[in-house]
C-alpha cells in the first residue's frame, strides 16, 4: 500500500470532488474521494497514505474535526493534510491543529496550484518515507 501518488479528496460538495478528481488524475494522481470526515477517517482505517485535500466547511464533521478525529486515532502516518478553503475567513478553531496542515488552497482553485502544490507535497512525503527506512 505505499503508493506514492495516492490523493484523497474529502468534500461534502460533489462537484468538486469531480473537478479535484478529473484534474489530479489527469496529471497522474491515484485520486479517491470522500463526502464526509467519517468516510476519510474509514479510508485512512482501510489504509490510505498519500495527500489529503480537505475541505474545511462540511457539515457534522468538518475539516478541523476530522483533523482532531485522525490524531484521536493515530492515522497520521504517511499522510499530509492541503486545507480548501473558501476565503480567509477567521476560524478560532483551527488553533492548535494548524501544524498539521502542510498548506491551504483557496477555492474556487486554480487548476495548475492544485497540481503544483499536491505534487510538491507529495514530494514531500516520499522523502519522509525514504529518510524513514534508515531508521
Ligand atoms: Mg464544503
Amino acid at each position: 500500500m505505499q503508493d506514492d501518488r495516492n490523493v484523497m479528496i474529502v468534500d461534502d460538495d460533489a462537484h468538486v470532488r469531480i473537478a479535484v478528481k478529473t484534474i489530479l488524475s489527469d496529471a497522474g494522481f491515484h485520486v479517491i474521494a470522500a463526502d464526509s470526515g467519517s468516510q476519510c477517517i474509514e479510508l485512512l482505517k482501510e489504509g490510505f497514505s498519500g495527500v489529503i485535500l480537505l475541505d474545511i466547511m462540511m457539515p457534522g464533521m468538518d475539516g478541523w474535526d476530522t483533523i482532531r478525529a485522525i490524531l484521536d486515532n493515530k492515522l497520521e502516518q504517511g499522510v499530509a493534510i492541503i486545507m480548501l478553503t473558501a476565503k480567509n475567513v477567521p476560524d478560532n478553531k483551527m488553533i492548535g491543529l494548524q501544524e498539521y496542515v502542510v498548506d491551504y488552497i483557496t477555492k474556487p482553485f486554480d487548476n495548475e496550484d492544485l497540481i503544483e502544490k499536491t505534487s510538491f507535497i507529495m514530494g514531500y512525503i516520499n522523502d519522509q518515507r525514504n529518510s524513514g527506512t534508515a531508521e
